[in-house]
């Protein structure tokens, strides 16, 4: 008798070939059928008539380190289809790290990933230092696959102490961080990670960004010596960088043999000549055996915010950031008072231009009619300027009325659906987990199928499937994942082809210490297998299961 078998499904198989009928068997964990009528009986059957039966996708660009360590299942992640993902990116990681400098570390976090403090604070057991020990905290306690990346920020933290936020480091130093890099590695590290903008909370660079090239040039060196990932955050607002850092990159995956990749690539209508001259570039250096993959993700730029926290939506305005870091009644009391009030008001809205806010919409509110209206209609109601009707509704509902920036950027369907299809553009920078008070990460898979595959035609199915299955484990080196052949592992999702989409952006208060944040469920993805174990469905819900492994442990 066999595991599972998933009966008369439409099968694609993730290489991009041509999707055909026929039942999947399963058994210890692995694809032993792919194709066929399977005779005999399994302990359990999946009717997959008129379904889609894929390998489970993978999401190269998260930050679930924090979450995976009090959520095995990185909800809402999973019942999207996701089985693998990605996590440690952009210069953050929670190993290598001593116990005195988790502190900073977490700090660090909040400020760039916008997390809550009770992710971090309680909510876990911190009990590793080093890599290795913190991948054994993983082990046999994930529903779904994880492939750490080391962060570059923690390692210059171990080899550098304080020092690691201020200068470039010595000889010795990144000999330290070299050894250091390749016990993480050794240990289950997908590749190392590092970044070029982001900032700390005090907004002062993070401490990957005091490293001069020899040193990234250094440990992209241990990297080749296991073939393994370099991945960066680039100045993606400024495309002239962006292409210096695409030539950076090139020359450090030519001289040690890695693979590189950079995210997030946007679109944007302010810069229509962006992604065109990036991808110009990234085709230039591919030609030549480099390897630089932009990544970039299905969804827009959406950004919902309430003035409980200080969304990274203000940090364009100095004044109105700092004010809403602050504690809450001091927040509240600035807020309130006359002159400040005018002061934020004449910084968003300077010489009486109302544009900034005008166009931001209600989302939730005590007031049932306040939602979805924009900001420029209330102020006329109320016979004032956005900026001012913004501060006043908040005070008003005691900061618990929330807003929406729609479409900031990467929105235009037209222009994503063929940069998405492109051979060169990795699907990914979908950021899980992170942000979770500004927007839901969850749910790019299905918007991928729904707004590109189905509504716009810019991919096939096939071609989408593979785009975050097949060509997402080869890209990374992930062995034995990403396609529906005998002997590979089980990861598979069960979903509609006319119906799997990303369901609608809801606040929730299911995070530590009953934080919010916003989440989406999923529509059309119907069974979710890690490993050979189902680990959600859509008439069940999440299971006990967790037959997640850390890749490369
Ligand atoms: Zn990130």
């Amino acid at each position: 008798m066999r595991d599972i078998i998933i009966r008369n499904g439409t099968i694609v198989d993730g290489t991009g070939m041509l999707a055909f009928r026929g039942d999947v068997g399963i058994d210890g964990g692995r694809l032993v059928r792919v194709g066929g009528k399977l005779a005999g009986e399994a302990r359990r059957e999946i009717d997959a008539t008129g379904r889609v039966v894929a390998p489970g996708f993978i999401d190269p660009h998260t930050h679930f380190d924090a979450q995976l360590l009090f959520d095995a299942q990185a909800k809402p992640a999973l019942e999207h289809g996701v089985t693998t993902v990605v996590h440690g990116n952009c210069s953050l990681s929670l190993a290598p790290l001593r116990a005195g400098d988790r502190g900073k570390l977490v700090r660090m976090f909040q400020q760039i990933e916008e997390m809550p403090d009770a992710a971090f604070d309680g909510a876990f057991e911190w009990t590793w230092e080093g890599f290795g020990e913190y991948v054994d905290a993983l082990r046999g306690r994930v529903a779904l696959n994880v492939a750490p990346l080391a962060g570059h920020s923690p390692l210059r933290l171990w080899a550098m102490g304080e020092d690691a936020a201020m200068r470039a480091a010595t000889a010795d130093e990144i000999a330290t961080m070299q050894n250091l890099l390749r016990e993480c590695l050794e240990a289950g590290a997908v590749g190392l990670s590092t970044s070029f903008v982001d900032m700390d909370e005090n907004l002062a660079p993070v401490p990957c960004r005091h490293a001069h090239h020899a040193e990234l040039d250094a440990l992209s060196a241990v990297l080749g010596e296991y073939g393994r990932m370099l991945q960066v955050v680039p100045e993606f607002y400024n495309t002239d960088v962006t292409i210096a850092r695409v030539d950076q990159l090139a020359l450090l995956s030519l001289a040690h043999g890695i693979p590189t990749t950079f995210s997030p690539l946007f679109d944007s209508a302010a810069v229509p000549d962006n992604v065109p001259r990036v991808l110009d570039r990234v085709a230039e250096h591919f030609a030549r055996g480099a390897r630089v993959w932009p990544q970039v993700q299905t969804r827009p730029i959406d950004i919902s915010f309430s003035f409980e926290v200080a969304s990274l939506y203000f940090i364009q305005l100095p004044m109105w950031y700092l004010i809403l870091r602050m504690p809450r009644d001091q927040r509240v009391g600035l807020l309130a008072n006359e002159g400040t009030r005018k002061g934020l008001v004449d910084a968003a809205e300077p010489g009486g231009d109302t544009s900034r806010f005008a166009g931001l919409r209600v989302r939730d509110s005590r007031d049932p009619k306040r939602v979805g209206k924009t900001l420029g209609e209330i102020a006329e109601e109320r016979g004032t300027t956005p900026a001012a009707a913004m501060i006043d509704l908040s005070l008003e509902e005691d900061l618990g009325i929330h807003f929406l920036a729609e479409r900031m950027g990467h929105e235009d369907p037209s222009r994503i659906g063929p940069v998405l299809a492109n051979d060169l553009v990795h699907i990914g920078a979908s950021d899980g987990g992170a942000h979770i008070q500004s927007f839901a990460t969850y749910g790019d898979t299905g918007y991928l199928f729904s707004e590109f595959v189905r509504k716009g035609r810019y991919l096939s199915l096939e071609q989408a499937v593979r785009k975050i299955t097949r060509d997402t484990a080869q890209i990374w080196g992930l062995p034995d994942r990403g396609e529906l052949r005998p002997g590979m592992a089980a990861d598979v999702v069960v979903f509609d082809a006319d119906a799997i989409a990303r369901g609608d952006e809801v606040p929730a208060h299911d995070m530590p210490g009953e934080g919010m944040r916003y989440v989406r469920g999923s529509s059309g993805v119907e069974c979710v297998i890690v490993n050979g174990e189902v680990c959600w469905s859509g008439k069940d819900g999440y299971t006990d299961a967790r037959p997640g492994i850390v890749i490369h442990a």
